[in-house]
């Protein structure tokens, strides 16, 4: 007999669970507490203009195609590979170092500053490929019951790579390159996991080899939000329907099991099993009251970056400008180590450039350019006041102003600004967090929050906060590990 499930949030992890168990013959419904799917996958129109609001680029596509097959679809948007990844460039300098998946190029980039930077390159992410295809399927993709699970795979590891476990990311970068420069733009990856190189562990040089050498880095034609459009398009061929401008607050017990959800309105939801999309941390405290999540816990808690995000129609094109672009300081080591923690203040920021409507035309009108900027800063935490925003977009127009040479101020027709605070109302991000609980070795694998419940057997998680971690390829797999555990429990509910 068939299942009902009903799941609670509809960002990717949600979405793919919803597909993957509507195929298993389980009845799917979701509930949503934003007015549109896709959680931090999303998207904003505004003034003309389309902008992506979250993630831009991303690696693993081969987990996309794992997943079409797996939920029978057909792939429901188009993946662009980028030969030329980023261009990187430092405060007081015109040079652009070009980020291309070509090691030959690439090397050109780096020659004069890097001497043998081919041959060092390749050991570095000989090393790091290495070890990616030790743990990606040992340990990475992979559910744990409890630690004895977990500490079993760490064993089948092999020994060699045990120092990339108490090595930072930067310590692993000093041992094969001597330039500044090269060091701080190959330990950018870390930022991607919303830390910085001085405290993610050295697993993660993995990311420099899964973008430079493996899968590469990929845009989706039309704009990112077509993957949320694709399979919303394919949820209702199925019927699977969502709820939006629903948020869970609270939840009925009974026997043992949960009985029912229920939304801001006082409306009991109920269904055989549940799945939690929001984030698995702060939903057990929040929502289910767990002592462990409890506010005190959670602020104890590693989170990952906060972003301040800029959404800028000009009424110009910048065609010099690249389509994806970092911008950094002079002061690196000194600047990621208190930009997490403390109000730095934003006068010279650090900040990434994605110059939308060079890969999106349609995102703005004829003649005009869709800009999104993303500024790493402190969580609500430690700056819980964001009422300098207007000054400190300011601060990074002016800055990028100088550094593109164009005043952009006087092209500015639309503006759109996110803080941490905006991040956290739209979809329960804890104090503004954007991607989620940070990926030190205390909070990864059977240490992570599960996707299975503590108390209830009813109730799952998926998505970035739960296994096996954040960005989109993550959460993709995220929701095979929920649906191998849903299976487990109620087997092929072929209807
Ligand atoms: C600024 C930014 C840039 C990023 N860039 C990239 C990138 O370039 N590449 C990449 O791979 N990744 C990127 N990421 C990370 C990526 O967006 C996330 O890891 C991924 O989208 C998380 O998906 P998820 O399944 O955890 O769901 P989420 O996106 O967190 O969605 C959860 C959903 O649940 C809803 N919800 C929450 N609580 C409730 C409740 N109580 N009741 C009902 N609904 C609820 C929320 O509204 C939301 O829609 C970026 C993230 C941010 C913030």
């Amino acid at each position: 007999m068939s299942k009902k499930v009903l799941i609670i949030g509809s960002g990717l992890g949600g979405l793919t669970t919803a597909l993957r168990l509507a195929r298993r013959g389980y009845k799917v419904e979701m509930v949503e507490k934003a007015g549109q799917p896709g959680g931090r996958l999303n998207q904003i129109k505004k003034d003309g203009f389309t902008f992506d609001m979250g993630p831009t680029f991303f690696s693993m596509t081969y987990e996309f195609k794992d997943f079409v097959k797996d939920a029978e679809i057909d792939m429901p948007f188009k993946f662009k590979e980028l030969k030329t990844l980023y261009a990187v460039s430092f405060r007081g300098s015109d040079k652009k170092y070009f980020i291309h998946k070509n090691i030959d190029r690439l090397a050109k980039e780096f020659e004069a500053i890097e001497p043998d930077f081919k041959r060092k390159m390749g050991k570095f992410l000989r090393s790091g490929g290495s070890f990616f295809h030790d743990v990606e399927d040992k340990i990475l993709k992979r559910n744990y019951n409890h630690f004895l699970d977990y500490l079993l795979a760490m064993t089948t590891v092999h020994p060699k790579y045990l120092p990339k476990l108490w090595r930072s990311v930067w310590d692993e970068l000093n041992q094969y390159f001597d330039s500044r420069e090269v060091k701080e733009i190959f330990s950018l990856v870390a930022f991607f996991l919303g830390a910085t190189p001085f405290d993610t562990p050295a697993i993660y040089t993995l990311l420099s080899y899964t973008e430079l050498v493996h899968d590469g880095y990929h845009n989706v034609e039309g704009g990112m939000y077509r993957i949320v459009e694709g399979l919303t398009d394919e949820m209702k061929k199925k019927n699977i329907k969502i709820h939006y401008n629903t948020e869970i607050v609270d939840f009925n017990e009974e026997n043992g099991q949960l009985k029912s959800f229920i939304d801001q309105n006082g409306k009991e939801w109920i269904a055989d099993l549940y799945v939690v999309n929001s984030d698995a941390a702060f939903f057990r405290g929040n929502v289910l009251k767990r002592p462990s999540f409890s506010e005190e816990k959670l602020d104890k808690m590693r989170w990952s970056l906060a972003p301040f995000t800029l959404y800028l129609g000009i009424d110009r094109k910048i065609d010099d400008v690249p389509l994806h672009n970092y911008f950094l300081g002079d002061n690196f080591e000194e600047y990621s180590k208190k930009v997490f923690k403390s109000s730095v203040t934003f006068e010279k920021p650090y900040y990434y450039l994605n110059v939308v409507s060079r890969s999106d035309p349609n995102s703005a009108p004829e003649g005009m350019d869709a800009l999104f900027v993303l500024c790493p800063v402190p969580d609500l935490r430690f700056k819980p006041d964001w009422t300098d925003r207007d000054e400190i977009a300011a601060n990074i127009i002016s800055d990028l102003s100088e550094r593109i040479k164009v005043d952009l101020s006087r092209h500015i027709v639309s503006q759109t600004i996110m803080t941490p605070v905006e991040w956290r109302d739209a979809f329960n991000l804890y104090k503004g967090s954007g991607l989620g609980l940070g990926h030190d070795l205390k909070q990864i694998g059977s240490f992570r929050p599960k996707n299975f419940d503590e108390k209830f057997g009813n109730i799952f998680y998926v998505g970035a906060s739960t296994l096996p971690g954040t960005g989109l390829p993550m959460a993709v797999i995220s929701s095979k590990l929920v649906v191998e555990r849903i299976t487990k429990k109620y087997g092929l509910l072929h209807a």
